[in-house]
């Protein structure tokens, strides 16, 4: 049996207009995969060098996964996603094959993307200590990569929390070699994602976006979307025929949130 059954092209089902904020990892990400994948003769007609693949990468609950997915709605592009540990399998030789099966999946379903969530788990760096049967995974996804003919339509999107402790292989010219921050949002961000998640809900007439976007201040995306379920679980628990969320539920749910991005961690990328 292969080592990941359940490998299948996806049609993810994310729009732009379900992401709040990232207008510059939309337009770059249409510009280095869409363009590329769709526009081929373009690029070959200007001489323009296609990229082969894009790291994302930044805090937690940012909506990196998010965008990828938005890239294939949007673009009508073949979708293959794999999250990094899952390709981490017991037996020898197994994440190898894995990793070729996922290209050679790519390929016969160009033009399309590979997202790798979590890329961290599959390349480190080689002088972290990590054990050999890791290096042998990195090792085949770097071969893949270098076999990405041009024009064969196959572009690589990864993601990673730890961009530090990917092995800098991995962003070497022909293979990740866009790379794109995905930031926590800003107070205008913010504001746009509180209107897309409540919009979906029954609110409050009252309700002050402006005033949540102000103390979602530090957040990620999806810490707001976490409150905003938070709110709407309080507001039921007091009254289950309650016909909307509360404002006083709203601003309860955002004075507790617990924030997992840090300064630190921010100042790391
Ligand atoms: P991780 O690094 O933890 O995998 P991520 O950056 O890939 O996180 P996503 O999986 O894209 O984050 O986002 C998690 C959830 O948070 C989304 O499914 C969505 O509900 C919400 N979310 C995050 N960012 C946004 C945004 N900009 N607009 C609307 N919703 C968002």
């Amino acid at each position: 049996p292969s080592a990941l059954r359940e490998l299948f092209v996806e049609s993810p089902s994310v729009r732009w207009s379900d992401i709040g904020g990232q207008t510059l990892v939309k337009q770059k990400l249409k510009e280095s995969v869409e363009w590329p994948l769709l526009h081929w003769q373009s690029f070959a007609r200007l001489g323009v060098t296609p990229p082969k693949g894009v790291l994302l990468y930044g805090p937690p609950g940012c909506s990196k996964t998010l965008t990828a997915k938005a890239l294939a709605t949007e673009s009508g592009i073949n979708f293959i996603s794999v999250k990094g540990p899952e390709l981490l399998n017991k037996y020898v030789g197994e994440s190898e094959r894995a990793v070729r099966d996922i290209f050679r999946k790519a390929r016969g379903a160009a033009p399309s993307i590979i997202f790798f969530d979590e890329i961290d788990a599959l390349a480190t760096s080689r002088s972290d200590g990590e054990t050999s049967s890791h290096q042998g995974v990195l090792t085949t996804l770097l071969t893949e990569m270098d076999g990405i003919q041009d024009l064969v339509g196959v572009i690589v999107v990864a993601a990673t929390n730890r961009p530090d402790v990917l092995d800098p292989a991995m962003m070497r010219p022909g293979r990740l070699d866009r790379i794109l921050y995905v930031g926590p949002p800003d107070l205008e961000s913010r504001r746009e994602i509180l209107r897309i998640r409540t919009s979906k809900m029954a609110v409050d007439p009252d309700l002050s976006i402006e005033d949540l976007a102000w103390m979602t201040e530090g957040c990620s995306g999806a810490e707001i979307a976490a409150m905003c379920q938070e709110a709407a679980l309080r507001t039921m628990k007091q009254d289950i025929e309650s016909s909307f969320v509360s404002q006083d539920d709203f601003v309860y749910a955002a004075k507790n949130i617990r924030r997992q991005i840090t300064r630190t961690m921010i100042s790391k990328f």
